[in-house]
């Protein structure tokens, strides 16, 4: 979903645009509707599924479309840790850049200048304050926080802040409140102890649940991080050189799948290809020649990602780099199903490192980065936070496309495979 759809404010899609966010998670799309409808949220979103601007957008947009006393405090977000509220800070950062609604970072540890400035804003007004429950305690008990004109609160990461033994500070945040709020708790897990903090804090809210699954244990996943001239002949080779039997390789546009699967049979490899433009019949043939093993390779859209049922697809490739990890763990899950194992490749140009370290981040693991053939050249680094630039060769961890391996660890580069 775009979020243009949503029904933002011009100001905050600018900031999104310039963030680089294409499309809504699932998070964000299922959340920032009932938020800008005024509704209570209780979700289960873990780090990784855009969770951040899922709050801060329709948060941001409300203080921009409705009247609010900019000599206040207007927005609460209560976090666990220095590290979130920093990282929060600076989402708001880019996501309010093109509007004037102001925020600050409230968290324990920093020198007494900082102190100072925290008090300056929080006695002054500052409309959004992103705090740690800890320091905003000796804040609040100075007296001279205007906490009365809080009408949004959010508690982010909920679970792990009573893991942390935050219960009664939180409470005791809250007490200084005024009841007509909106509040919205985010939690990575729903405990019982969360279910009655959220019956104490929360008015008949929303549950969202934001299940994500994750890829079975025994794929092997690799990644091979290249710029985007260098993805063709990267995949020739792969498909050339090994000898998995029965490859998916998935494209993001009809487009690429056309392209591609031109490209890939021009080479001499048997290829076919399946997209939303064939009729139905097409696409049946398609699939059968398929799982019949009449064709080695077919060249899809997302279309063939969820629901079919190949057995014994030993190869997955992403040609570029899922949405987001819901497709990413659907797209892998076509190999390795029924117990046996499969190996997943993606391939990863610049822009698209960011997107891939979410992946990462959702499913809970580094994906190794695989060593592009000497012959292909240079390769980029993967540096998903910080800026690009030519790494030389071979930074990679793993050994490249050998031939199916087994999963946990060890490569076992098999010798009837060409690497
Ligand atoms: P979070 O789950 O909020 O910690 O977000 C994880 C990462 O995803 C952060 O680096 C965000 O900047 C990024 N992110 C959030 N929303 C989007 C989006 N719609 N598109 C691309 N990246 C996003």
């Amino acid at each position: 979903m775009n979020f243009t759809e949503l029904g933002l404010d011009e100001r905050l899609l600018s900031g999104i645009d310039s963030m680089g966010y294409e499309t809504a998670t699932p998070v964000q799309e299922q959340v920032i509707p009932p938020i800008l409808q005024g509704k209570d949220i209780i979700a289960s979103a873990q780090t990784g599924t855009g969770k951040t601007a899922a709050f801060l957008l329709p948060v941001v947009n409300k203080l921009l479309t409705e009247p609010h006393d900019t000599h206040l405090v207007n927005a609460l977000i209560i976090v666990p840790t220095r590290e979130l509220a920093v990282q929060i800070a600076q989402a708001m950062e880019g996501l309010s850049y093109f509007t004037d609604v102001s925020s600050i970072p409230v968290y324990g540890g920093s020198d007494g200048a900082t102190f100072a400035t925290e008090k300056k804003a929080l006695s002054s007004g500052v409309d959004m304050v992103i705090c740690t429950p800890g320091r905003m305690i000796a804040h609040l008990n100075n007296g001279y926080v205007k906490m009365q004109g809080v009408k949004y609160l959010v508690l982010d990461e909920a679970d792990r802040m009573l893991d942390m033994g935050f219960h009664d500070d939180i409470m005791k945040i809250i007490s200084f409140l005024p009841k007509q709020r909106q509040n919205l708790l985010f939690s990575a897990t729903m405990p019982p102890k969360i279910r009655e903090l959220a019956r104490k804090i929360l008015h008949h809210p929303l549950e969202i649940n934001i299940a994500v699954s994750k890829p079975p244990e025994q794929i092997v996943q690799e990644a091979f991080v290249v710029y985007e001239p260098q993805k063709n002949p990267l995949i020739k080779s792969i498909l050339q050189k090994s000898d998995f039997q029965s490859v998916i390789v998935f494209c993001s546009k009809k487009s690429s799948v056309k392209q591609l699967a031109h490209e890939l049979k021009r080479a001499g490899l048997s290829v076919d290809q399946i997209h939303s433009d064939l009729e139905q019949d097409h696409r049946e043939q398609v699939l059968l020649d398929f799982r019949n093993r009449k064709t080695r390779i077919l060249v899809a859209t997302d279309i063939l990602s969820r629901g079919i049922d190949v057995e014994d697809i030993d190869l997955v490739i992403n040609y570029d780099v899922p949405n987001d990890g819901e497709d990413y763990v659907h797209r892998i899950g076509r190999t390795a199903r029924a117990a046996s194992t499969g190996t997943a490749y993606t391939f990863i140009i610049e822009k698209e490192q960011q997107r891939f370290a979410r992946i990462e981040e959702l499913i809970g693991k580094t994906v190794t980065k695989a060593v592009v053939p000497e012959e292909l050249g240079a390769v980029p680094a993967y540096n998903p936070r910080g800026g690009h630039g030519d790494s030389g060769r071979n930074r990679g961890r793993g050994h490249g496309f050998k031939g199916k391996r087994k999963p946990g660890g060890q490569n076992r580069p098999n010798n009837n495979r060409v690497s």
